[in-house]
């Protein structure tokens, strides 16, 4: 039997940089994933796939809505070739998969392909092509999430479907209702409704993307309505039916009168569970949350000493750097070191156009929290940059304390929010002042000069082009 420093089960972004990490540090690691790819749901069936989409997508609205205007003819229709645009998508899922193998191999980390399941507490068997057993002093559980639904509902994956069927559609839906108006229903929602499908989100919170600041709903809906994407807040689904080719999904309004959306496909994007099936936790003694989750302590190590987990299995933010940043931290604390991971400045992003990005405390935070803020706020249409490529939607707002101009809080939407988001991480992480950041020299023309005004705003009030 083959014996290990860690064993790492599942292969995300949690669990294969968790590997890497223990690798480069000197442990002798093995990883186990149930599937025959690596990368986990990101690289697999979440975010590349998903951003490979959006930017396909991107690109065909920019040439049927804004080429005529930058003064570029194309003879003849432009078609969507969807066979092709998914391909494109697999390619690129494909190469991303195919670089964690050769990762792997670099770092001599050992690949079991089976479903990894607990004997004990020092013991895996992998549940392959053919059964094997490892040994492993530590184990890191990185076995990440699965959609979740809701009671009432039978995804068939046909016409009633999770983003993993989203991704593979062989053809546009003429009406997609969504269900769930947050990060996977509205970028999977804009791919559909620039491909020229009529999309209907019906989300229960009595706004989109909830957890955000409001800020940012409201400007993200304002621009889904000029492109007549339709959002319907505050409606609490409560049937989903399939006739033949057709969905019916009904809701009970603020009102508490029933609607009825009728359309061809409907994606369910109500968020995501944790994942443990097959994984035998019981066996090793690992306790679980009442909501499925693996319990951690603050350096995710669970009741059992020798055995820890990162990612979307324990609580927190669903997301691919939480999951990475957690991994290094467990391999770090293997090899003795003292890693820490400051969740309040892990960014979100959603990769709709406008990009929606954030860190830090929501105005809403605050005020719930009582402190004494103040903001500075710059629109995105007041740059030269946005007004040469078009994008004039959106703004950066800066939230500061009012005492000591620290900076609490980023909220950004506009072009290229996702990349710049990094700009108020590096500032929060040195806890920088809005003056710091007002202060700074930031290339012309470019997005990331409304940043600095904001950061102007929120010091003295006195943005510069506003
Ligand atoms: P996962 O990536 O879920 O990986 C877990 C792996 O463990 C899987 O491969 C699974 O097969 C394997 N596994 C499970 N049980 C076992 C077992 N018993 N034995 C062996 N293997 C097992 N996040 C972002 O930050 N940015 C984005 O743009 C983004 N876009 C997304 C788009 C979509 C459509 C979706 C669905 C998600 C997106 N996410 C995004 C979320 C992101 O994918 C997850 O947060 C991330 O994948 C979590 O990583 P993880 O390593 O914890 O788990
Ligand atoms: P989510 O939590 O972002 O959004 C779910 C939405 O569904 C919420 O707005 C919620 O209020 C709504 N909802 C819940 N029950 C409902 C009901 N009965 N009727 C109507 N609406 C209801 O979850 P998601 O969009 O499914 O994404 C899952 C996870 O994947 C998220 O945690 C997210 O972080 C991650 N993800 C991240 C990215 C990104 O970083 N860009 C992209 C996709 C997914």
């Amino acid at each position: 039997m083959n014996s290990y420093d860690v064993a790492v089960i599942g292969s995300g972004p949690g669990g294969y940089v968790a590997a890497i990490r223990c690798a480069q540090l000197g442990m002798k690691t093995a990883i186990i994933e149930k599937y025959s790819t690596l990368g986990g749901t990101c690289l697999n069936v979440g975010c590349i796939p998903s951003k490979a989409l959006l930017d396909s997508s991107h690109h065909y609205e920019d040439a049927i809505k804004h080429f005529e205007e930058h003064g570029i003819d194309i003879p003849g229709d432009i078609k969507v070739n969807l066979k092709q645009m998914i391909a494109r998508k697999q390619s690129v899922v494909d190469q991303t998969t195919g670089g964690i193998d050769f990762l792997m191999k670099k770092n001599k980390i050992d690949v079991y392909t089976g479903v990894g399941s607990f004997k004990d507490a020092t013991h895996i068997t992998i549940k392959g092509e053919k059964d094997e057993e490892i040994e492993a002093k530590n184990t890191i559980i990185a076995t990440g999430s699965k959609p979740s639904s809701l009671p009432f509902i039978t995804i068939d994956k046909e016409r009633i479907i999770t983003s993993t069927e989203a991704l593979k559609l062989t053809e546009v839906p003429k009406h997609l209702i969504v269900i769930g108006g947050g990060v996977i229903g509205l970028e999977l929602g804009q791919v559909y409704r620039r491909l020229g499908a009529e999309v209907t989100v019906v989300e229960y919170m009595d706004r989109i993307i909830p957890t955000m600041d409001s800020g940012l709903s409201k400007e993200l809906n304002k621009v889904f309505k000029k492109a007549k994407f339709s959002v319907e807040v505050s409606h609490k689904v409560k049937s989903v039916e399939r006739k033949g080719d057709e969905v019916i999904v009904k809701a009970d309004n603020k009102k508490g009168e029933e609607v009825e959306f009728k359309g061809d496909y409907c994606l369910v994007s109500v968020g995501r569970r944790p994942y443990t099936d097959g994984l035998n936790a019981e066996a090793a003694g690992v306790k679980l949350t009442d909501r499925g989750q693996i319990e951690v302590n603050d350096h995710l190590q669970t009741n059992v000493k020798n055995i820890y987990a990162i990612g979307d299995v324990v609580k927190g933010a669903m997301l691919a750097h939480k999951a990475e940043e957690e991994g290094v931290f467990v391999a770090e604390t293997l090899a003795g070191q003292k890693p820490h991971i400051d969740y309040n400045l892990i960014p979100g992003v959603v990769y709709t156009w406008p990009e929606v990005a954030s860190v830090g405390k929501t105005e809403e935070q605050l005020k719930e929290a009582n402190v004494d803020y103040k903001v500075g706020q710059f629109p995105m249409r007041a740059l030269g940059r946005s007004r040469a490529s078009m994008d004039l939607d959106g703004f950066v707002k800066i939230l500061a304390d009012k005492s000591t101009d620290e900076i609490l809080g980023v909220h950004m939407i506009g072009a290229r929010a996702a990349d710049m988001i990094a700009e108020a991480v590096v500032a929060m992480e040195f806890r920088a002042s809005a003056e710091d950041v007002s202060r700074m020299s930031h290339a012309h023309p470019t997005f990331t000069e409304a940043i600095k005004e904001a950061a102007l705003a929120a010091t003295e009030d006195r943005a510069l082009h506003v």
